[in-house]
């Protein structure tokens, strides 16, 4: 128990957020008391266009600010798209890379994501990486092999574990209120620290493993108890203080 990682609770805000949000992370920063900064460190990844206001607004709060994915190349003609290095310079200290989101809106392939990881990291960023099964593969009994795959191509093996987290999102569990029981967990995160020895080597046990996919403040502490889960990915529940708090009291 004692050897866990430090526990992270990262809030992706996605497609949601105006200035006036900023206001949720103030209320954040007001609640996230040194009792709790020792106990978890947090995480919030507004959109781009709030990535540079919410790192002065987090400003000495001891919460993060993160980006939700970022191009691979340092920079060039890529209309539209954002490098590792501009977030880097917005004041991120992480990029969400491979959120099933922009896996299936984006059809972004596990060597597009393990560019991107290896981007972030080039910046001096963390890189969160998201796997994570369908709800049709889950049903075939495939759920362990396209993780294991989906970490294979998508991880770059020459990362630490200081540089790398790994969200475990079941696709049909995001946005639906479902989530799956903390035996399935269980399983799945173990076999994700199993992977992450195999690619990583020793620095593999250090690494971060979250649970994402409906987390929300009456089953967090279930989820956060459960073994090899190192904290939580929240989307809805990170868009009000009191919700994103509650999830992160699982740690008090
Ligand atoms: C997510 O999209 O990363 C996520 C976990 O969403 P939600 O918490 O809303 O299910």
């Amino acid at each position: 128990m004692n050897n866990r990682p430090h526990p992270l609770v990262a809030g992706n805000w996605k497609m949601n957020g105006l200035r006036s949000s900023l206001g949720e992370l103030g209320a954040m920063a007001q609640a996230y008391d040194s009792a709790l900064r020792a106990k978890v460190d947090l995480l919030i990844c507004p959109p781009a266009t709030l990535v540079h206001a919410a790192s002065i607004a987090a400003a000495g709060s001891g919460i993060g600010v993160g980006a939700q994915d970022c191009h691979a190349h340092v920079s060039g003609a890529h209309t539209g798209d954002l490098s590792a290095e501009m977030f880097a310079d917005a004041g991120a200290s992480a990029i969400i890379v491979g959120h099933s989101e922009r896996r299936a809106d984006h059809g972004e392939s596990d060597a597009a994501v393990r560019a991107k990881a290896l981007a972030a990291v080039r910046a001096g960023l963390v890189a969160i990486v998201c796997v994570g099964e369908t709800e049709a593969q889950r049903r075939g009994g495939q759920t362990l092999g396209v993780v294991g795959n989906q970490l294979d191509g998508s991880i770059p093996t020459e990362l630490t574990s200081a540089q790398l987290v790994v969200a475990y999102e079941p696709v049909w569990a995001i946005g639906t209120g479902l989530t799956p029981t903390a035996a399935d967990v269980a399983e799945v995160h173990a076999f994700i620290r199993e992977r992450l020895a195999f690619l990583l080597g020793a620095d593999g046990a250090g690494v971060r493993i979250l649970y994402g996919g409906s987390v929300k403040p009456s089953n967090a502490a279930e989820l956060m108890a459960v073994p090899n889960v190192d904290g939580a990915l929240v989307g809805g529940a990170s868009l009000k203080a009191v919700d994103f708090m509650g999830i992160a009291a699982a740690y008090r």
